[in-house]
């Protein structure tokens, strides 16, 4: 099978692990989700007929130290660079910061996608972030866009897909 490697990047607390495991497992955890030791996961997707191997990297809370080195990035196919539409300040991290660490060290063809994660059902009031906002954000770096919500199972899946799709069109084109 075809083995691709996927980043989740992103402030602390924004839902990386979360969405993951949302994925993955297909399940949800209201509390912070620690991952200690294993560094990624793994699962197998049909796209068109053809089976690929998702190994999936997040962090073990190193972003906290926004220590994430090129040896993380080695070999990386696609990057979801993750903020929290309730939480301004993890949008201006995406842009500021995170986005760099990808420019630095991912390689060019590397596929991106910006994710505004906890964009639940009936959480308006308590937004920070409007779609808009995330959606200008995207298309001025250069990035495919969505919203999310983990706690929901929103547009889990189709961030997932939607990026290997992307992946698979520019390796098939080059
Ligand atoms: P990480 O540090 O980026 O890996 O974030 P976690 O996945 O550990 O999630 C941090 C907190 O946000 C936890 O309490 C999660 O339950 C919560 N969380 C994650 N995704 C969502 C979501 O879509 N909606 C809401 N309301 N909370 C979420
Ligand atoms: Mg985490």
């Amino acid at each position: 099978d075809a083995m691709r490697k996927i980043l989740l990047i992103g402030d602390s607390g924004v839902g990386k692990s979360s969405l993951l495991v949302r994925f993955v497992d297909e399940n949800f955890s209201p509390s912070f989700i620690t991952t200690i030791g294993i560094d990624f996961k793994i699962k197998v997707i049909d796209i068109n007929g053809k089976r690929i191997k998702l190994q999936l990297w997040d962090t073990a809370g190193q972003e906290r130290f926004r220590t994430i080195t090129t040896s993380y990035y080695r070999g990386a196919d696609g990057v979801v660079l993750v903020y929290d539409v309730m939480d301004e300040k993890t949008l201006f991290d995406a842009r500021d910061v995170w986005y760099n660490t990808i420019m630095e060290n991912a390689l060019p063809d590397c596929q991106l996608m910006l994710v505004g994660n906890k964009a639940d059902d009936n959480e308006d009031d308590k937004r920070q972030v409007s779609y808009e906002d995330g959606e200008s954000l995207a298309k001025s770096l250069g990035m495919n866009f969505m919203e999310a919500s983990a706690k929901d199972n929103k547009n889990v899946d189709e961030v997932f897909f939607t990026l290997v799709k992307m992946i698979e069109e520019k390796l098939g084109s080059s």
